[in-house]
């Protein structure tokens, strides 16, 4: 008979020979060693997020970069598809979003490619601010994170982004601070039905897109695939500094996708990730 023990040690082999470990410390690329600096990780348990999604991560190749900001360090950790380098790269700025990390891991697997994820010891906030508000046109932070993403993005696909949020929203008695069902002055929600809790019609699982002037083609082309999406029309007086914004106001025509997910709800988060991916494939994004 075979003992309980062989069995649980046949399928983490297995689990293993399937998944694979993450590769760590991969060169960087020439151009990337004047701006940023790569620190060795020393095993996956020196990054929490490596050490979670670790099993998963066969075939991804981590490093960890870093940079100074007015005497401040940024920590990043950048992983890449060493098999399949061409594809799509994001960039998830909040490092206590654990489910975005786990799609990115999903997406970069699928899909080729890599993403950067900031560090901030699990929070949202890394030296007294919100990551996604410091795009700051000329500042160090903008610039050495374009020149990473740019690095590896191919210059057809969008800039891609990744976020969680909490359940509902804290005007409706949520935790949250995202929901289909709220919109403000600049930022309107285009649900791709009646919003009803869980799956691709929850309010908080949305595609959030970001431009100078409305695009009801991307719009439609996503609520016609049963994706919500909210569209924030970007002007300089409005300018909050986020990722969107800066790409809105500088980087003209390259158009920015987040896929935002409730926090725990990696099904629907990768779902979104799949229907985003054909679309912009086909050319509707
Ligand atoms: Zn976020």
């Amino acid at each position: 008979m075979i003992s309980k023990k062989v069995l649980l040690g046949a399928s983490l082999l297995t689990l293993f020979l399937t998944n694979g470990c993450v590769k760590l410390n991969c060169p960087l690329p020439g151009q990337l060693k004047t701006s940023v600096t790569q620190e060795t990780l020393t095993s996956a348990s020196d990054s929490y997020d490596i050490k979670q999604n670790n099993m998963s991560m066969g075939g991804l190749c981590a490093s960890r970069v870093t940079f100074y900001e007015q005497g401040k360090k940024w920590n990043l950790i950048l992983v890449r598809n060493t098999k399949q380098p061409n594809g799509p790269f994001w960039y998830l700025p909040h490092d206590n979003e654990n489910t975005a990390y786990e799609a990115a891991v999903y997406a970069a697997k699928k899909y080729g490619g890599g993403f950067l994820a900031l560090e901030a010891n699990g929070k949202r906030y890394a030296l007294g601010k919100d990551p996604n508000r410091n795009f700051k046109a000329g500042s160090a932070y903008t610039k050495n994170i374009f020149k990473i993403i740019d690095t590896f993005k191919p210059k057809s696909l969008p800039y891609l982004a990744l976020h969680n949020n909490k359940n509902g929203h804290s005007r409706y008695g949520g935790e949250g601070t995202v929901s289909m069902k709220v919109s403000s002055a600049h930022t309107k929600s285009y649900p791709a039905g009646r919003i009803h809790s869980g799956g691709l019609h929850d309010e908080d699982n949305l595609v959030y897109l970001a431009e100078r002037s409305l695009d009801r083609k991307k719009i439609q082309a996503l609520t016609a695939k049963g994706v919500n999406v909210k569209f924030e029309v970007v002007s300089s007086k409005s300018n909050d500094n986020s990722m969107s914004n800066y790409i809105a106001l500088h980087k003209n025509g390259s158009g920015y996708v987040n896929i935002e997910a409730q926090n725990g709800d990696i099904g629907t988060q990768k779902k979104m990730i799949d229907k985003v991916m054909k679309l912009i494939y086909q050319g509707d994004l």
